[in-house]
């Protein structure tokens, strides 16, 4: 029988200057985890996918002498490594991966198929895949955290990957928490420096939009309150399941994801899974339920049910276990803790449904909407719903007078060399399709990749990206040659790893 009284908190505790959290009157599993402050938010555009790459570097030493229940998890806030087991396999597995990342050294056979399996396990596809935190906050921020593309693992080397656990594993921007007593034996030396400064990621999207998106399906975010989004998340969820696949028949499931973005706030998402001739008419449904229950106000039976879930994971172990890893990272940015489970309970026991629904309202002016981008809207349908449509391309329809000299042009061969030019002149991409003109500002390009078949590919600062294939076109060598004069030799990298 699992013992009827919730698990209690100990902070205060240090080990060898790293502080420690356990859990009293927990049962097993019993878990250990090194957390480290450093995630995909803290990495510069050009740094993307260097912390999850460096996570799996490090298991790359270890090898086959850690434990066997040992995992890593790259998030983006902080670098976790966590060991399941027996108190001594739990202080063998922390200590062995402590001395990994307290004198880093990689192999630098290892990158090029580590970076392989990173490839794998995101599915394949290119080097960009925003997601909704990069729809709002771009890239080199908390933006990075759903951009799956990863580029920078194309041309990160052994060298770059240790500097980045050596800049961030320190003491102090290091927490160990464990699902019971500290284990004895337990030996992680880690080496004190000061850690750079974080910045704070400021949306970019400011009015309600609807995104076209690379990803199938469709899915809603929100900007929240940080404390009210857990039992938001929870109430929401069954209010848009009553709505979409109770009422509607259009999706199985809302899969929920809450980010902390600090000072109090946070970004809700809800992840929708209609099929693909369902993505229109889910993206007008969702976006009117949402406002139905922002107005309307959120269900009591929402509340009861979340209310009734709560009550029952008091006892749960791998909800405290969510909880200890929500308030380690929380501690490392220096934000508030979540409330603890108990006291969850307690504010959803006393929140009303109107001030829950309020709460709603509030965050509909940060509404964004994301679709299937290969799937037809009705015309006019953004209008209708209030919405700026985005289409999250880095070109724009051309504005200004095409200009008299050009740097260099390029067409295809073959039969649409009449209608299809690309053009480069001083800073500005052009790219004309039939009579329409489009315009590329080279100047806000964060990243300008070279592909060994002579492409480029282009992505600016919100992760908005684009390939130039100039193969079998007129021009084309000498078009490639003006667009890298025309851009910072330091934003270019060599992506040919990616590519072979
Ligand atoms: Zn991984």
């Amino acid at each position: 029988m699992a013992d009827p009284s919730p698990p209690r908190v100990v902070d205060g505790a240090t080990h060898n200057g790293i502080p420690t959290t356990t859990l009293e009157g927990a049962y097993p599993p019993y878990v250990g985890t090194l957390s480290i402050g450093v995630g995909t938010a803290d990495e510069a555009p050009l740094q993307m996918g260097i912390t999850h790459l460096a996570e799996h570097l490090v298991f790359r030493v270890l090898d086959e002498t850690i434990p066997p229940r040992a995992e890593g998890i790259t998030s983006a806030h902080t670098l976790e490594f966590s060991v399941t087991g027996t108190p001594a396999e739990v202080a063998a597995g922390l200590n062995q991966i402590g001395a990994v990342l307290a004198a880093p050294h990689f192999d630098p056979n290892n990158v090029d198929r580590e970076r392989r399996v990173v490839r794998a396990e995101r599915g394949g596809g290119g080097v960009f895949g925003a997601g909704l935190l990069t729809y709002r906050y771009g890239v080199g921020g908390v933006g990075n955290a759903h951009h799956t593309g990863e580029p920078a693992t194309s041309y990160l080397t052994a060298p770059d990957a240790q500097q980045w656990i050596s800049t961030w594993a320190t003491r102090s921007n290091a927490r160990l928490h464990f699902a019971g007593p500290v284990p004895a034996g337990l030996n992680v030396q880690l080496p004190e420096r000061p850690v750079p400064a974080r910045s704070v990621s400021v949306p970019l999207v400011t009015r309600p939009s609807l995104v076209e998106s690379g990803k199938g399906g469709v899915a809603l975010s929100l900007l929240v309150d940080a404390g009210l989004a857990p039992i938001l998340r929870d109430v929401v969820v069954h209010d848009l399941l009553r709505a979409l696949r109770h009422d509607c028949g259009l999706i199985y499931s809302v899969i929920p994801e809450i980010t902390g973005i600090g000072e109090g706030r946070a970004q809700l998402d809800f992840v929708l899974d209609p099929v693909e001739d369902d993505v229109a008419r889910t993206v007008e449904e969702a976006t009117l339920a949402l406002r139905r229950i922002a107005r309307d106000g959120v269900s009591a039976m929402g509340l009861a049910r979340t209310q009734t879930g709560w009550r029952n994971d008091l006892d749960n172990p791998y909800a405290w276990g969510r909880y200890l890893d929500a308030a380690t990272e929380a501690d490392l940015q220096g934000f508030p803790r979540p409330p603890e489970p108990p006291d969850l309970l307690r504010i959803i026991e006393t929140i009303t449904p109107h001030e829950l629904t309020k709460t709603l309202a509030d965050a509909l002016g940060s509404l964004l909407v994301a679709y299937d981008e290969t799937e037809e809207l009705r015309d006019g349908l953004a209008d209708e719903l209030g919405l700026v449509l985005d289409d999250f391309s880095p070109w724009r329809p051309a504005t200004s007078r095409r200009p008299r000299r050009w740097t260099a042009r390029a067409r295809p061969t073959g039969r649409y060399r009449r209608r299809v030019m690309l053009g480069v002149a001083d800073t500005v991409l052009w790219r004309r399709l039939r009579d329409d003109w489009e315009t590329l500002d080279l100047t806000t390009l964060a990243l300008v990749g070279l592909c060994p078949d002579g492409a480029l590919e282009l992505m600016d600062g919100r992760g908005r990206a684009c390939v130039l294939d100039l193969d079998d076109w007129n021009g084309g060598e000498r078009f490639r040659e003006a667009v890298l004069a025309a851009t910072p030799h330091t934003i270019q990298r060599d992506m040919s790893l990616f590519h072979d």
